[in-house]
């Protein structure tokens, strides 16, 4: 990043024959001071060939940050040399250079061979993915002075070794001026910005504005730079950097060319990680390598600055420095994956125990809850990609598998003997779980203990049945899997609905619901029993039988043909075909299908009148009870089709035996039903 200038001074002196014009900008340099440094401030360059530096008299602390041709003497040699991080050392000067955003820079090279520039650019993207770097290298090659095509520069790529290219890389170039949007965010600097971008260059072809952050900047602010964007002068280019380019107007976003960069890839990083150890004499296996690029995460930067750090506490073996995995952990505060491995082997083994004995040991050992949940959440959802990819646990991945598991051979390989152990969906649940976990453990005090609840889940999830498997099972063209839908062999233990009983049964099948442990299946069951689940009065005779001298099954028929011959009773009339008639002295008890709120809706006060009419033909003297209930589905086989046409729409869905079954299931009631008949 470049510091401010604080002065530009343009000098013209003059001997009689010949002219020197020296501009020079300068910026503030605090540490910059003493005699020697004195004498190299300043630095002249001129426009004429032959001539000679002529100073003025220049504070101290000002160190001059353009100098102009001849290449300034000795300038570097004087100041100190001072550790550079290696994000900064090996930063790339060409496009060819920076790995992992080929589609970038391939367009960039080829707009600048066919000199098609824009006037916006917006790289985006995560950080530390190249994002500057490139911005830098796109203005060197527009400001070299170097012609494309001549033999120090063939290729549109920048020379590296003109005027401009090194002031550029060395940060110091007058007409590329980079500024961090994320604290120069306001309208008045926006606007000071945009009356600077009315002059020319100083002295290369392009004045370019590299804004860093740029999704920082105010709205009021970008309104005034729309402008300068809109109709920019031909020597303006403005690039902006950004992580989120969302944030950014799309009144401004129209007006760029928006470069998308992709997080690098974990062989990219580990493959600059190795040169970079080579080049600077480092000894790093693999391992270490690849740990490093894991927790970059896709960012080369973050990967570097890990290996600084991780260099600067490694042992010096040979005088080399050494760097290994372990310490790298412990640098990161993070543990093995082998742990997380044994959590899950331990879950698969329902063993409770052995789960809380392993987090107790890592929290004992001070690692932080939080950490241990981030972890967990990582190595899950690489479990789950392994999972999803079929990744077998010795097999190498390739494809989607390699994309998408952007972690070392080892881990991917620890991921698939996880992946083993359970189902996708059970993976998908225990992510689920562990990112609430890590959720909560945000705000929430007593974190060991939210973090031990959230593992103890997993175990517990192993023993709950799915409401997904429960609901897959609701249904005739739901039944289980592995069952084949036209199949339904006659051996199988969970017919559908419409199989036919064996013709040696007496009386018509009716199919009915059976509840066993944890699972819902259809049987077909000739025998009537009581319904295990309900929890209302005797219901099933299914079989009417005539009890003194009152035939019920004739009685349920004159009811059924007194309400259908009556208008506007065919729902009620239906219904009492599906009802259990019982006889109690003299009581008659209808038990209905219909829940308590359902029943004086399709049962209503005229039907029931019918009702009474039709009883008191029968037997003068006999009371009429309408009772509620959980839904009897051992009559719903022979319903008629006319059913699913006739009828209120509330009553048709109550009589479906997929909402029978799931009401039953979930010891449910129908809250609402949207009759779409009408509109089809
Ligand atoms: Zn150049």
């Amino acid at each position: 990043m470049m510091m401010p200038v604080v002065a530009m001074l343009v000098v013209t002196v003059s001997n009689g024959n010949n002219h020197l014009r020296i501009r020079c900008g300068y910026q503030r340099r605090e540490e910059q001071q003493g005699e020697e440094a004195k004498q190299n401030l300043f630095h002249t360059s001129s426009d004429a060939p032959a001539a000679t530096g002529v100073v003025a008299p220049i504070p101290y602390s000002l160190l001059p940050i353009a100098c102009f041709s001849p290449t300034p003497p000795a300038l570097q040699s004087t100041l100190p040399m001072a550790y550079q991080v290696l994000a900064r050392k090996y930063r790339p000067q060409r496009f060819a250079d920076v790995i992992g955003q080929d589609h970038v820079t391939r367009t960039l090279l080829n707009a600048l061979s066919q000199n098609r520039i824009a006037h916006g650019y917006i790289f985006s993207g995560h950080r530390g993915i190249g994002k500057t770097t490139i911005a830098r290298i796109l203005a060197s090659a527009l400001n070299c002075r170097t012609e494309i095509g001549s033999p120090a520069r063939p290729t549109p790529e920048p020379c590296g070794i003109c005027e401009s290219c090194t002031e550029i890389k060395a940060g110091n170039a007058v007409d590329v001026i980079e500024i961090d949007a994320a604290t120069n965010r306001g309208i008045d600097e926006i606007r000071e910005l945009r009356d600077a971008a009315r002059y020319r260059p100083s002295r290369d072809k392009y004045k370019i504005y590299i804004l860093d952050e740029a999704h920082q900047i105010t709205d009021a602010a970008f309104n005034a730079l729309l402008k300068t964007l809109e109709e920019p002068p031909d020597h303006i280019i403005f690039m902006m950097a950004t992580t989120q380019p969302e944030d950014i107007p799309q009144t401004i976003r129209s007006r760029c060319q928006h470069f998308s960069f992709h997080a690098v890839k974990l062989d990219d990083i580990i493959g600059q990680l190795r040169l970079i150890a080579t080049a600077e004499a480092i000894t790093a296996d693999d391992a270490t390598l690849a740990l490093l690029a894991e927790a970059g995460d896709g960012s080369m930067r973050d990967a570097l600055s890990i290996m600084d750090q991780a260099i600067a506490s490694a042992p010096t073996v040979s005088g080399h420095p050494k760097l290994d995995a372990a310490q790298i952990r412990e640098l990161m505060g993070s543990v093995s994956n082998v742990v997380y491995e044994e959590i899950l082997q331990a879950v698969h083994a329902n063993d409770s125990a052995a789960v809380l004995s392993i987090v107790g040991k890592l929290l004992d050992a001070g690692n932080g809850a939080p950490q241990l949940a981030r972890q967990f959440v990582r190595y899950l959802r690489n479990t789950i990609v392994a999972k999803i990819t079929s990744l077998a646990p010795e097999a190498e991945a390739t494809g989607v598998a390699a994309d998408l598991l952007q972690i070392s051979p080892e881990e991917r390989h620890r991921a698939a003997r996880s992946a083993a152990l359970f189902t996708e969906e059970e993976l998908s649940r225990f992510l689920s779980i562990l990112l609430r976990t890590f959720d909560e453990l945000g705000y929430r005090q007593e974190q060991r203990f939210h973090l031990e609840l959230g593992l103890l889940k997993l175990v517990h999830m192993q023993r709950l049945v799915p409401i997904e498997e429960l609901l897959s099972q609701l249904g005739p063209k739901h039944t289980s899997a592995s069952t084949p839908r036209p199949a339904a062999t006659p051996s199988a233990p969970r017919a559908t609905a419409t199989v036919p009983a064996p013709p040696s049964a007496p009386p018509p099948a009716s199919p009915k619901l059976t509840m066993t442990a944890g699972s819902l299946a259809l049987a077909s069951d000739p025998e009537p029993e009581p319904e295990p689940v309900s929890s209302g009065p005797q219901l099933v005779v299914t079989q009417p039988a005539p009890i003194g001298n009152l035939d019920l099954a004739t009685l349920q028929s004159a009811c059924i043909a007194a309400l259908a011959a009556v208008k506007g009773q065919t729902s009620a009339s239906e219904q009492i075909e599906d009802c259990a008639f019982s006889l109690d002295a003299n009581i008659l008890t209808i038990q209905t299908t219909l829940s308590s709120h359902m029943l004086p809706v399709v049962l209503n006060a005229d039907a029931e009148r019918i009702l009474q009419a039709t009883l008191r033909a029968a037997a003068p003297g006999l009371k009429l009870k309408l009772l509620p209930g959980a839904p009897e589905p051992a009559t719903t086989a022979p319903k008629k089709p006319r059913a699913a046409t006739s009828g209120s729409a509330a009553e048709l869905a109550q009589k479906h035996p997929l909402v029978q079954q799931a009401m039953q299931l979930f010891s449910a009631e129908i809250s609402n039903v949207i009759d779409l008949r009408g509109k089809e």
